[in-house]
């Protein structure tokens, strides 16, 4: 099947009631004889729950895996997968991930005892040449945020199982609609369910689809009905009722995302546009190859440093200036100011999650905001 039908009826199997819609199944608990046994799979909602459940199997069914865990959030997910990291292991991790990942590998590999190797994950060789004898895990993540820059996940991938290392991929930015990890020899996805998949702004999650590593698969399972970092039934809900409409609206992101980076790599106040479906991003041609389309974010430099930039993003009117990405409406995001002082961005980059507005709007918007 699909993706596109998948994405409409993953999950959506009919309970007794025949309702279309799923039910939301609040309860906490569940009846079960006196000797504790569970008799219809479900004991109490930490260990699982029917609503969790669906959203579990649709993005199995999506990403092409064997099992999914979802978490009250993507970095829930990311610790979870972290802490699981043996004690005097090496993780080799992407230099240009999502900022708070790094923090957390920093932090956690302090406090539970596993080294951290930052990487620049475009470059094969140097990944191969991070690889040690203890690494256990390689994680990149493509596109990249903030930079939109693109990681060869095959490539990765026969180098990780070579070292008999785990390779994550963050797929938050791609989604399954544009990319699918698994196939292509990661051993786990993660996606911040928060953005494209819940779609509108308004439900926290994340997720770990993992494809074949049984044993990292009980240790997750395990680990997470202790640390309890589950996603509620309401916020499964909602991100099962946003990958109803992902693969349409991954569509229109995708194409206002290519006019609106277009229009920006002609504009005279931007120095340089990140975006891989322009045809002289680096990593044109592997994107091309490895994703379905380019995806609905991009960053872009201002001319003239950091003051302009804030200019520029002090004048949007339509585009709002908020942090998270992938949802109905377009955000601009000056990343170093909410990366903190330890930032390792370009002062003058400003990153846009372009949404569902006409992108003829966005344009204008971002044409006003640019020449002052
Ligand atoms: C937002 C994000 C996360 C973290 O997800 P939350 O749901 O905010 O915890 C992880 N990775 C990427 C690429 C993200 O954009």
């Amino acid at each position: 099947m699909r993706i596109e039908t998948l994405a409409v009826h993953a999950g959506a199997e009919p309970d007794e009631t025949r309702a279309l819609a799923p039910p939301i199944h609040l309860s906490t608990t569940f009846e079960h004889p006196p000797d504790s046994r569970e008799l219809d799979g479900y004991l109490y909602s930490r260990y699982g729950n029917p609503t969790q459940d669906r959203l579990e199997r649709a993005l199995t069914a999506l990403d092409g895996g064997d099992r999914c865990l979802v978490y009250g959030s993507g970095m829930a997910a990311a610790a979870a997968l972290m802490t699981a990291l043996p004690r005097g292991s090496h993780l080799v991790l992407a230099d240009d991930t999502y900022f708070s990942v790094r923090t957390l590998a920093r932090e956690l590999g302090a406090r539970i005892g596993f080294e951290v190797s930052l990487v620049d994950a475009t470059r094969l060789e140097a990944v191969r040449g991070a690889l040690r004898p203890g690494t256990r895990c390689v994680w990149i993540e493509t596109p990249s945020n903030p930079h939109i820059r693109i990681a060869d996940i095959a490539g990765v991938a026969e180098l990780a199982r070579g070292a008999g290392a785990v390779l994550v991929v963050d797929g938050t930015f791609a989604t399954p609609i544009l990319q699918r990890p698994i196939a292509l020899g990661a051993h786990v996805v993660l996606h911040s369910c928060t953005k494209y998949m819940g779609g509108h702004s308004d439900v926290q999650a994340g997720a770990l689809v993992i494809g074949g590593d049984a044993e990292l698969l009980a240790t997750l399972g395990g680990q997470r009905m202790l640390h309890g970092a589950v996603a509620s039934p309401m916020s499964s809900w909602l991100v099962l009722r946003g990958l109803r409409t992902l693969a349409c609206r991954m569509e229109w992101h995708c194409r206002s995302a290519a006019a609106v980076a277009e229009a920006l790599a002609a504009h005279p106040a931007v120095e340089q546009v990140n975006y891989p479906g322009l045809a002289d991003h680096p990593h044109h041609r592997l994107a091309a190859t490895q994703m379905k389309a380019f995806g609905g974010m991009l960053s872009l430099r201002v001319r003239g440093g950091r003051a302009r930039a804030l200019a520029a993003a002090g004048r949007l009117r339509l585009l709002r200036n908020a942090t998270s990405l992938g949802s109905t409406e377009s955000l601009c995001e000056h990343r170093e100011s909410v990366e903190g002082p330890d930032s390792p961005t370009e002062p003058d980059l400003l990153r846009l999650s372009i949404g569902l507005e006409h992108p003829d709007d966005l344009i204008a918007d971002l044409d006003q905001a640019l020449r002052g």
